[in-house]
């Protein structure tokens, strides 16, 4: 999922004015801004080619732990900044981001940091209609955006 993710932090946006867009972006795409030191580590890879094509190897950033983990931070942060609401609302939005590459994902994200016990991996692999998982992403996207011009054009309206 790359695009998507955008639609919620829009959405959200929409729904909560008083957070920091830049806070809900970065929240949005945590986990994978987490993978690419660890990549170029080589800890985690993403291989093949092409929309839906990849391979994606990230048993750090994308365990299930560690998502609930890094949002929990990102909440705990966001709170002791901006307040509780705003923390959970981060926190949130934060995990919003495995839950949407869990659908699109093949099997391939892990319950623990490492896949530790080899535990079976997830994810629905709607990757693999490119179609379908495309048309998700361009709706989350659409939605995201289109609640957020809402909110813009409620706000400018002359009273
Ligand atoms: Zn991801």
């Amino acid at each position: 999922m790359f695009a998507g993710h955008f639609g919620i932090a829009a959405a959200m946006k929409a729904r909560a004015p008083e957070v920091p867009l830049w806070a809900l972006i970065v929240g949005t795409q945590l986990y994978d801004v987490l993978f690419l030191p660890l990549s170029a580590l080589s800890l985690e890879s993403l291989e093949g080619e092409g929309y839906g094509g990849a391979f994606i190897t990230a048993f750090y950033s994308h365990s299930l732990v560690s998502a609930i983990v890094i949002a929990l931070l990102a909440a705990l942060l966001a709170g002791i900044r901006w307040g509780t609401r705003t923390g959970v609302i981060l926190g949130l939005v934060t995990f919003s981001h495995w839950l949407l590459d869990w659908i699109v994902h093949r099997q391939d994200l892990p319950v623990l940091p490492g896949n530790l016990g080899n535990l079976p991996l997830m994810g629905l692999g709607l990757w693999t209609i490119p179609a379908a998982s495309l048309a998700l992403e361009i709706a989350i996207l659409a939605t995201g955006i289109w609640l957020y011009f809402l909110v813009c054009l409620e706000e400018n309206r002359p009273r």
